[in-house]
């Protein structure tokens, strides 16, 4: 077959590895608009259960995958200078530079061709000039706009405001700080992504946005006044930026996933919001989900209607929980007359995902302590 993927991030350069290492007569070429040492972001965590699927998938990147990352079972909630701490989840964290490294030599390994600096405009000169076309094209999605007629997506940009950036001071899990000022309630959602570096994504209402006034500051200025609402957490290090910009989270669902010998995987089709686990780890399963639609079914119009069929409702399902999450976060502020103890478990069982029961088993010190302070309160 003949394989154009538009895009070489995670979900694009992740299938084509796949596919070319099923069957190396597969002429496979990854356009990617950047270099291949150009990124944005910091690190991407997976859960256990992403590693063993990526395992399963391809046990030689898997490897180089785990030896470059850090490991935790924690998520710590700091809340009026508290710290609570609750253990048996299991993450880690890489960082994407690295990740995307690690792709990169695997599929050059593989003879995927990767070109880079090469930016598509225009899909539909691609389009017929090969068998199927990915389209892991990003949030922003050039082929999601070219089609939308096909596709039929739906972009709902949410109020909250967020930013990424990096530190050197290491979260060991992932920790979820919240700090109030005159402005409003500030979250930060962090974690150590190897030995080095920390991912510190900071969030806050529009109207904390607006009487802060980070309309009119400088990235210094920005970073100043918000290393200073975390001074007791940055323990002293500054805000690391790469480029990092104010923006609002675009959750993405669409309608139709493919049309012809079209398909879209990763952010283009669908977003989750960042606080649930990350959209790299749901585009790498994306691509592994395609792999398998192709890996049974006879051809491509079979496949990619498989893979709409089997992904769409575990991307809803998901989507689903992402969203009880976000609109926690999104009203955080109502939170905030809550104490630690009691912030912490409304936290933990969020997204409904996750149960007491669920709890009890991973962290009975934790769910006891919750019972008592309830219990005492009643
Ligand atoms: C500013 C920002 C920072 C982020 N930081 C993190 C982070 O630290 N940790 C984390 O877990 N997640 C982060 N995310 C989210 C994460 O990057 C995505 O969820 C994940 O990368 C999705 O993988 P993907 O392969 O679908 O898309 P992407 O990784 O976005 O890859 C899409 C690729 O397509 C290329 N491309 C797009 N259009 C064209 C075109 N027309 N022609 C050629 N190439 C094109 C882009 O250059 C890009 O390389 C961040 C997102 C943003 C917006």
């Amino acid at each position: 077959m003949k394989i154009n993927i538009i895009g070489g991030g995670p979900a694009g350069m992740y299938f084509a590895i796949l596919m070319k290492k099923a069957d190396a007569g597969h002429e496979i070429t990854v356009y990617e608009r950047n270099g291949p040492d150009d990124t944005f972001g910091w690190g991407v965590v997976f859960s256990g259960k992403t590693l063993a699927n990526l395992r399963a998938a391809d046990e030689e990147s898997h490897t180089e995958i785990t030896r470059a990352f850090a490991a935790w079972d924690n998520v710590d909630v700091v809340h009026r200078q508290e710290k609570i701490s609750i253990h048996g989840n299991s993450f880690s964290g890489i960082a994407r530079l690295q990740l995307l490294k690690i792709l990169q030599r695997r599929c050059e390994q593989l003879g995927v061709q990767l070109r880079f600096y090469s930016e598509v405009p225009d899909l539909d000169s691609l389009k017929v000039k090969c068998d199927l076309l990915v389209a892991a094209d990003g949030v922003n999605s050039t082929a999601r706009r070219q089609y939308s007629n096909h596709f039929q997506p739906t972009l709902d940009l949410r109020p909250n405001r967020y930013i990424w950036y990096g530190t050197h001071q290491l979260f060991h899990g992932l920790t979820l700080t919240f700090r109030e000022n005159e402005a409003g309630v500030f979250a930060a959602h962090s974690y150590k992504f190897n030995q080095t570096t920390s991912t510190f994504i900071i969030e806050c209402d529009q109207e904390t946005w607006d009487r802060a006034g980070f309309a009119t500051m400088s990235d210094a200025e920005t970073r100043g006044y918000l290393e200073k609402v975390f001074a007791p957490d940055l323990n002293g290090q500054p805000l690391l930026s790469n480029n990092s910009k104010w923006i609002n989270f675009l959750l993405v669902k669409n309608d139709n996933w493919f049309f012809e010998n079209v398909v879209m995987i990763g952010d283009a089709l669908h977003t989750a919001h960042f606080s649930i686990g990350s959209g790299t780890k749901l585009a790498l399963e994306d691509a592994i989900a395609l792999f398998e639609s192709f890996d049974s079914c006879a051809s491509v119009g079979e496949a990619l209607k498989d893979f709409e069929k089997t992904r769409k409702p575990v991307i809803e399902e998901y989507q689903a929980a992402a969203f009880e999450s976000m609109n926690w976060f999104e009203n955080a502020r109502d939170y905030m007359n809550l104490t630690p103890i009691e912030l912490a478990h409304t936290l933990m069982t969020r997204s409904g995902r996750v149960t007491d029961d669920d709890l009890r088993r991973r962290d009975p010190a934790f769910i006891a302590r919750w019972e008592k302070a309830e219990g005492s309160r009643q």
